[in-house]
């Protein structure tokens, strides 16, 4: 089995995150993509963010449309901040036969080597880089492949390093947050960018007003 994994604050979920997730499920043929909501933000600590509990409701109904997409409490769970690196490990001692994907956008690949363990995260999963408009992608960090826009890859035994230039989604969550606050006209752009059903979730619990 192939298990892709995107972890990230969520806050809120967007249609960048699930067309990301969606291309590289289909470059590299993945049964399953797990998006992983941090429980706190290890990279993102100068502001407040949204309750684990509703990120983690908003990411569960952002991908419910998607048969292969899963919500993972994974990280949530833990009730503390968690490191990719040790959920990568409890990941794959939880599904020892899987091959892994870890997604992540150009912007996060350019502070890799401020994660914890980062040369060992090299080793415990492939890495699909994503291209993310505005950040470039670092070619420094480690040998790569290029994938273009409908190649199906082969996932190697090894573990590598993966580039998808192709995926162009000019969104951010926190541009999403800063629209809803500003309310209308800017919230109803906002509004095209994220999925219904979180939509309906933000705008009950009045998360971004
Ligand atoms: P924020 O604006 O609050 O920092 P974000 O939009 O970056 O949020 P995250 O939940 O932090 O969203 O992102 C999770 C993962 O998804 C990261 O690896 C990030 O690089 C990637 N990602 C987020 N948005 C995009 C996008 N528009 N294109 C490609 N990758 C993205």
């Amino acid at each position: 089995m192939r298990i892709a994994i995107l972890g990230g604050t969520f806050d809120p979920i967007h249609n960048g995150h699930l067309a990301a997730a969606r291309s590289v499920a289909s470059a590299f043929c993945i049964d399953e993509v797990h998006f992983v909501p941090a429980y706190s933000a290890p990279h993102k600590q100068s502001r407040e963010s949204t309750s684990a509990f509703h990120r983690f409701a908003m990411v569960a109904l952002g991908v419910s449309p998607f048969e292969a997409f899963r919500a993972s409490a994974i990280e949530v769970d833990a009730l503390e901040k968690r490191y990719t690196v040790d959920t990568l490990d409890t990941m794959r001692s939880t599904y020892p036969d899987a091959q892994f994907v870890f997604i992540m956008g150009t912007d996060m690949y350019q502070d890799f080597e401020t994660w914890k363990d980062y040369r060992r995260l090299f080793t415990l999963a492939h890495l699909a880089i994503v291209h993310r408009p505005g950040f470039e992608f670092r070619s420094d960090l480690a040998p790569h492949r290029v994938v273009q826009d409908g190649e199906m890859v082969a996932l190697p035994e090894k573990p590598a390093v993966f580039y998808l230039p192709f995926v162009e989604q000019p969104v951010s969550s926190t541009s999403l947050r800063d629209a809803c606050r500003k309310g209308e006209p800017f919230s109803a752009n906002a509004q095209q960018w994220i999925p219904p059903a979180v939509w309906n979730h933000i705008e009950r619990n009045k998360l971004y007003s």
